[in-house]
């Protein structure tokens, strides 16, 4: 599509104007009241020398403000630099000095920009697959968080994508933002997804996850979204029955905690009509649990990284998509995997085989900001080198085996912590796990487990015959270590790098 992601809202105001967009607690916004407001952020910014391509940090927590800023900057020709309000002030202000950011906005700056201003939008005039909507940062699980460089064209791209490929139809915008769907299968097979309805929201959109899929995705297709501040799961069930929530999302973390409250089982939650994850394995487990509570409800798992704007693979929604248990599904339209080799020859490996998962799509992004080294170190070929190591399935269903810098060593064989981690989960005295490696400089790497316990009498020893009986050796857990629970990033990722420094 050749729009700009101002589009989105613009179709949004215009179709779905009175309907709320957005509720926080007691207050609330309609579409046609964001478009007003975002015109008038945007004329603020231009009010106060804003140039086109100037970066405008957004450091906030999620909050009826921060849609205002968002569009309002994209629609003032700036590009969105979305900061962590939880990150540590020196750390913040590294980014914003990476980013080049000539303004940071906080939640109490929106009205003052927005006061007195005009609320009909300023002329956009930008190349959509030049200029930067995004510039966004990876979430430093494995190391620091690089700058990743994302057009218009991907955003608007990947939100399309997402929002439209479990209806089986290939999307795109009219020059107001209208959808227009080029549909493949019939009707009744369209997605529940497209019709509005009703999520909450916890994921932050200074994450990739948080930008396209919890907010971008239901402003095109006028869902409402409730935005919840804390993660609280009685709240959380209690807003699902009361609302009649119809679409539940997050990172795995807020799944976990939902099925660990009780009320999970006295609240009423039928109007919920898929439950997507993503941002980090969904262990079978938890998929098996979910099931059980709600039969008919499809969990959709996903799979991305903010080098492809959000994602590269789902689940599809529609009726006769397959689902399978564990896999992140399939490629989203417009969309290649391909996985390459662990040898390093880069070749393609057989179906069935582990390789590298490679990625070419319209999403990828168009590099790293002042990272020329980092940039060719994954951009290949046409192809981005994600990093995590997948498997492709005869229909073309990926599922991920592990990150390449999570795998161990040992003796010269590779250990995927994800394989012990699934069969540590499934244990009934286990609620959560992790595995990393302590080195060793005799074998190279044993895997230690972080274990939270299920209940209070736990015994090391009985995990570890429990999951030792279940693997060959080389593969052996050596050690569990009881935590109380485990360290996990804003996006709702296990911080491994936590738990290794924990063991030298
Ligand atoms: P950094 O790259 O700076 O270490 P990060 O990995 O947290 O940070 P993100 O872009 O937030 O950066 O996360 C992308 C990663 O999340 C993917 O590379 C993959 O390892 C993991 N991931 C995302 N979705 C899934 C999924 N459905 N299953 C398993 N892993 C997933």
């Amino acid at each position: 599509p050749e729009v700009a992601v101002p589009a989105i809202l613009a179709g949004s105001a215009r179709r779905f104007g009175d309907r709320d967009a957005f509720v926080h607690g007691d207050e609330r916004i309609t579409f046609s009241e964001l478009g007003r407001a975002a015109a008038a952020f945007a004329n603020g910014l231009l009010a106060g020398g804003l140039s086109p391509g100037d970066r405008v940090a957004l450091r906030m927590p999620n909050c009826l403000a921060y849609p205002v800023a968002y569009y309002g900057t994209l629609l003032a020709g700036g590009t969105f630099v979305p900061v962590s309000p939880l990150l540590p002030e020196p750390a913040a202000q590294a980014l914003l000095a990476d980013a080049g950011a000539v303004r940071t906005i906080t939640a109490a700056d929106v009205p003052y920009l927005c006061s007195g201003m005009s609320e009909a939008p300023p002329d956009l005039d930008l190349d959509v697959h030049e200029h930067l909507a995004h510039l966004a940062y990876t979430g430093g699980t494995t190391g620091v968080s690089k700058g990743v460089r994302l057009p218009h064209r991907n955003v608007v791209v990947n939100t399309l994508q997402y929002a439209c490929w479990g209806a089986g139809a290939v999307p795109a915008l009219d020059e107001y933002g209208g959808l227009v769907l080029d549909q493949v299968g019939s009707p009744e097979e369209w997605p529940t997804r497209l019709g509005t309805g009703i999520a909450i929201n916890l994921t932050p959109w200074f994450h990739a996850m948080g930008t396209i899929g919890g907010l971008n995705a239901p402003v095109l297709g006028g869902t409402t979204v409730v935005l919840h501040s804390r993660l609280d799961p009685a709240a959380y069930l209690a807003d699902v029955e009361r609302l009649g929530v119809t679409s539940m999302g997050g990172a795995p973390a807020l799944f976990a905690a939902l099925l660990a409250c009780p009320d999970i089982r006295t609240r009423d939650l039928s109007s919920v009509r898929s439950i997507s994850s993503g941002a980090a394995p969904m262990p079978l487990e938890m998929i098996n649990q979910l099931t059980r509570l709600l039969p008919d409800t499809p969990i959709l798992e996903g799979y991305g990284l903010t080098e492809v704007t959000m994602g590269a693979t789902s689940t599809p929604s529609h009726r006769s998509g397959l689902r399978k248990a564990g896999a992140v599904g399939r490629p989203v339209f417009d969309t290649e995997v391909r996985l390459a080799s662990l040898d390093g020859d880069g070749a393609e490996v057989a179906t069935g085989e582990r390789g590298e998962v490679c990625v070419r799509g319209p999403q990828v992004m168009r590099g790293y900001h002042n990272r020329p080294e980092a940039t060719a170190e994954v951009l290949r070929d046409g192809w981005l080198y994600t990093g995590d190591i997948g498997v492709l399935d005869d229909d073309g269903y990926l599922s991920i085996v592990d990150r390449k810098k999570d795998m161990l060593l040992y003796k010269g064989y590779n250990v995927y912590p994800r394989e012990l981690e699934e069969l540590l989960i499934a244990l009934p005295e286990v609620a959560a796990a992790a595995v990393v490696g302590r080195p060793d400089p005799a074998v190279g790497e044993l895997p230690v487990a972080f274990v939270v316990p299920a209940r209070a009498s736990v015994s090391g020893a009985d995990v570890l015959d429990a999951v030792n009986a279940q693997v060959p050796g080389y593969k052996r857990v050596r050690e569990v270590r009881f935590v109380p629970e485990l360290p996990v990033s804003a996006a709702g990722k296990i911080l491994k790098r936590t738990l290794r420094e924990q063991l030298t």
